[in-house]
């Protein structure tokens, strides 16, 4: 039973939400022209080695750094060391102190509530208390999530989310209150090594944890299936928990000390994340060219698939190109020619997010634990995914994709795995193939 305790913050050490994600390299191919922001990353990054376990305890696999980090291996962010692991904070704080050191300013407090366009601008509505104002610009950028208001101008219609039948719990544990409550015996056991730590335990059946072990904490996210998913009220929202005692039980059988330190965390303190797919939809970019989505407003990512937010910064460092090339009086085409730049490679990313939950979910333990090495290719990150430049793709590809949009002349992308020709996809299909057991073969 869980006994619960009233003095363990939410997700907050030192003030700070320290929930953790990764963003690849390919979201951070201009960092090196930026030396203070590039200094504030290296500070906020958690160098991790990525180990595959057993939930009981039992190490299957020692994975180590990622793939873009192997010798040899050139990822697309220049003289930048892109570990596993950021912290969420960590990136907005980043981000938000260079907005300041270059005096753009950032207004709190205001939800976009509705979009539109003329040929020569276009109008965001915004809500700030109970007043909405009109803001009028060259283009808007709805990168407001997977709640955004853009849709009704964008493409007519909303994005239906589904539920994939799996929720994830996710909690972050400061590591000054495991000190308190257990004394050394926990750190001793799981601090090995200097350096952090990002453990998948496979969690049969139809589930697995990651745990990040780091000196400021530990982050629980235990992604399971969840039989009840049609009725609960479940949200995409950090306000969603559940009591302890819950998550206590469907993972009883995770390493017991992980499990004593899941035990004393406050009850209804546990976020239980409902994940939700969403078909891609190819249109990201309204008919005028003047609102374009990006980031979760266009495309929603399983978390499974590591690839949401490096998904979300690839857009911006596209976007922010093709205007560029396009200059001032052509941005309602640039938007379109990024939206053609992106589009196939994102939704076949996302589809790469099935086959990675599926996998972990159905794999042979046994087999497992006599030949390890297939966990490695399980979970390899291929090349065309962290070796991408979408600064560089943006600048070579622009004239044809634009001649493409303008006169339709034949363009294909070549941001997919090689010789992959992209085709259309949906989550029924998917699901279906899945309880063929066949799912996710891209
Ligand atoms: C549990 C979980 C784990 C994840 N782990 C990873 C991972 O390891 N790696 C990874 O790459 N991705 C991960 N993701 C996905 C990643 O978090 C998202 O893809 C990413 O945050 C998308 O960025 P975004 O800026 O598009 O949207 P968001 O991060 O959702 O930002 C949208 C912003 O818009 C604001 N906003 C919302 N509505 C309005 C409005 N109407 N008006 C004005 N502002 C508004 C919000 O307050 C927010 O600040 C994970 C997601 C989840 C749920």
């Amino acid at each position: 039973m869980a006994t619960g305790r009233s003095d363990l913050p939410l997700t907050v050490v030192d003030g700070v939400s320290r929930d953790a994600f990764g963003i690849m390299a390919p979201g951070w191919t201009t960092l090196r022209f930026f030396p203070s922001m590039k200094s504030q990353f290296e500070k906020e990054s958690l160098d991790a080695e990525l180990s595959i376990w057993r939930s009981d305890g039992l190490k299957l696999l020692h994975y180590g750094d990622g793939s873009w980090n192997a010798p040899g291996a050139v990822h697309a962010a220049k003289d930048v060391y892109v570990p596993w692991l950021q912290t969420r904070s960590g990136v907005a704080h980043m981000l938000t102190s260079q907005c300041q050191r270059l005096g753009i300013q950032i207004q709190y407090g205001t939800t976009a509530v509705d979009f539109k366009e003329t040929d020569e601008k276009a109008i965001v509505a915004i809500e700030i208390g109970d007043e909405v104002t009109h803001v009028e610009a060259d283009i808007v950028v709805a990168a407001d999530g997977v709640g955004t208001k853009s849709h009704a101008h964008v493409s007519g219609q909303s994005a239906k989310a589904t539920s994939s039948g799996y929720s994830i719990f996710r909690r972050i544990v400061p590591l000054e209150f495991i000190e308190k409550e257990f004394s050394l015996r926990i750190l001793e056991k799981f601090f090995s090594g200097q350096r952090p730590e990002f453990r998948i335990y496979l969690c049969p059946p139809d589930a697995h944890a990651n745990i990040i072990l780091s000196k400021e904490f530990f982050s629980y996210a235990l992604t399971y299936k969840d039989p009840n998913y049609l009725e609960k009220d479940a949200k995409e929202s950090w306000n969603a928990t559940v009591p302890t005692d819950v998550v206590v039980e469907k993972f009883s059988k995770l390493d017991p000390d992980l499990l004593d330190v899941l035990r004393v965390i406050p009850n209804e303190s546990i976020v239980d994340w409902t994940l939700r797919w969403r078909d891609p939809q190819p249109k990201w970019t309204s008919d005028g060219g003047r609102v374009v989505q990006l980031g979760d407003s266009a495309h929603s990512f399983l978390p499974t698939s590591g690839n949401g937010a490096t998904q979300a910064c690839e857009d911006a460092l596209s976007l922010a190109t093709c205007l560029r090339i396009a200059r001032k009086g052509k941005e309602r085409v640039a938007t379109k020619v990024h939206n053609k730049l992106r589009f196939e490679r994102v939704a076949t990313i996302q589809k790469f997010g099935f086959m990675t939950r599926s996998s972990l979910h159905t794999i042979d333990l046994k087999l497992a634990r006599e030949k390890p090495e297939i966990l490695r290719d399980m979970l390899v990150m291929p090349e065309w995914i962290w070796g991408h430049d979408p600064v560089h793709y943006a600048l070579g590809n622009y004239k044809e994709a634009e001649q493409h949009i303008l006169e339709g002349a034949p363009f294909h992308n070549s941001n997919l795995p090689q010789g992959y020709t992209y085709e259309p996809w949906t989550v029924a299909g998917e699901m279906e193939k899945e309880a063929n057991r066949g799912s996710g073969e891209i």
